[in-house]
């Protein structure tokens, strides 16, 4: 497998680059976003780690310019705690995953270990499960070719889930993702959203597709 790190702080790079060699992979690091893309363009990549701000071009500039040329590896970003705008651009423009700094190289490994296996189908602008339907360029949802009146967080947690098809989020990792929030104790607001999403996108239909994992979290799966 083969990953290219896109990020200009060498300490970042060189901590990620050993990290991920003693795991196994091949790895080539950049520290500049124009010689980062044409590497990127250059060569097959199974997985691409992206910072935001680069010298040269920005970690936008490149999944857009990516995406737009038909490359589908996955690419997790690396995004600072406080830019949850940052969050949901990314996942607009079709990042798979973040992982916010300053993270644990056990995490980092965790997401790239499971964007490695996900199916290239996931890395697509639409994504089916059941007669589910997720356009994620136009943040539109529908079930059964009825549009669902989603507002924008509701799309944003809706495609969470999705993007994650079959994996048990914990509510601390959906509120990081969504929210930007941690939490110790009070997970009532992720429960009040979910049931929220539910009303909308599971309660007018037979077949649920939001699943609770007691004491855990919740899943996204069709049974
Ligand atoms: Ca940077």
């Amino acid at each position: 497998m083969h990953i290219l790190i896109i990020e200009d702080e060498e300490k970042t790079a060189s901590f990620l680059r050993k990290g991920l060699t003693e795991s196994g992979y091949v790895v080539d690091t950049s520290g500049n976003g124009d010689e980062g893309l044409l590497l990127a363009l250059d060569i097959d990549y199974d997985l691409i780690i992206l910072d935001v701000m680069l010298p040269g071009r920005d970690g936008w500039s490149i999944l857009e310019t990516l995406r737009r040329a038909g490359r589908k590896m996955p690419v997790l970003f690396l995004t600072a705690r406080d830019m949850v705008h940052d969050r949901v651009k990314g996942l607009e423009l079709g990042a798979d995953d973040y992982l916010i700094k300053p993270f644990a190289f056990s995490e980092l490994l965790a997401r790239v270990r499971l964007l490695l296996r996900r199916t290239p189908q996931r890395h697509n602008e639409t994504l089916q499960v059941a007669d589910l339907e997720i356009e994620f360029a136009r943040q539109r949802a529908s079930r059964g070719g009825s549009r669902l009146d989603l507002t924008s967080k509701e799309f944003a947690l809706l495609s969470l889930l999705a993007r994650r098809e079959g994996e048990v989020l914990s509510r601390t990792l959906i509120a990081e993702q969504i929210w930007d929030i941690n939490f110790d104790s009070d997970t009532n607001v992720i429960d009040v959203a979910i049931r929220r999403l539910r009303s909308k996108v599971d309660d007018p239909f037979k077949k649920k597709l939001i699943h609770t994992v007691r004491g855990v979290g919740y899943v996204f799966e069709d049974r």
